[in-house]
C-alpha cells in the first residue's frame, strides 16, 4: 500500500491491512509463515521552512501481528514465533533534505525516515520495523544441542559417532591413567554385580 501526501490532506488516513504470507523478502534467516496485520494511522505534519518552503512529512503510527518462522541459531532448524510490535515514526520527502543542503541532525532527528516521490509504501516500513523487532538470537530450546561439527549431523535428533574415537591424545593418556588408577578390571569389583538377567545379585560375605 502507497501512502502519497496527497491522501492525508484533508484527514488522516486509517490503516487496516493485511500483508499476506511469503509476500515480503525479509532474510534468509526470517520467513512469515502467515497473515501479518497492519492497524494505524497516517498523518500528514506541515513543517515550514523559512517563509516559502513547505515540506508534507508523513507520520506513521501502527501495530503489527503475525506468525514468522525464525531459524534456530544452533541447529539452524525453523523456530516459529509470533512477532507483534508498534511504532510512530515520521517520514519526509526524501528530496528535502538532499545533497549540497544544509542540515542540522539533532537527536530526535535520527528517528526520521525518507519518502520518496511516489509515496511511502507501507510494506517497506512494516518489514524493518519486524526485522528490528527480531531477538538477536533464536534458538529452538533452550538447550539445543546444535549440529555435529565434522559431519552436521542434528544431535537433538540423532546421536552421531564423530566422538566415538577420542580425538585428541590427551584423552588417551587420562584414560591410561584412569586405567592404573582402578587397576585391571576385575580386581576392584563393584558389591554386586550384574546378572545376566540384569538385576543386581548379592554377593555372599
Ligand atoms: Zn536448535
Ligand atoms: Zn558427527
Amino acid at each position: 500500500m502507497l501512502i502519497k501526501p496527497i491522501d492525508l490532506q484533508d484527514e488522516p488516513l486509517h490503516l487496516d491491512q493485511t500483508i499476506p504470507a511469503n509476500s515480503l523478502d525479509y532474510t534468509p534467516d526470517v520467513r512469515q509463515i502467515g497473515p501479518l496485520a497492519v492497524k494505524g494511522e497516517a498523518d500528514l505534519i506541515i513543517e515550514r521552512r523559512g517563509h516559502k518552503e513547505v515540506v508534507e512529512d508523513i507520520r506513521l503510527r501502527a501495530i503489527y501481528n503475525g506468525d514468522f518462522e525464525l531459524l534456530c541459531a544452533r541447529c539452524v532448524e525453523p523456530v516459529p514465533k509470533h512477532l507483534s510490535g508498534d511504532f510512530d515514526l515520521i517520514f519526509r520527502p526524501e528530496a528535502v533534505d538532499g545533497d549540497g543542503k544544509e542540515r542540522a541532525i539533532s537527536e530526535e532527528e535520527t528517528e526520521i525516515g525518507y519518502y520518496e516521490k511516489s509515496g511511502l509504501l507501507l510494506e517497506h516500513v512494516v518489514r524493518e520495523q519486524v526485522l528490528l523487532s527480531l531477538p538477536t538470537r533464536t534458538l529452538c530450546e533452550p538447550d539445543c544441542k546444535g549440529l555435529c561439527q565434522h559431519c552436521g549431523q542434528n544431535l537433538n535428533q540423532a546421536k552421531c559417532h564423530c566422538d566415538d574415537a577420542p580425538a585428541d591424545p590427551r584423552w588417551n593418556a587420562l584414560a591410561g591413567l584412569a586405567q592404573e588408577l582402578t587397576g585391571p578390571a576385575g580386581q576392584t569389583g563393584p558389591a554386586g554385580q550384574i546378572g545376566p538377567a540384569g538385576q543386581i545379585e548379592k554377593t555372599s560375605r
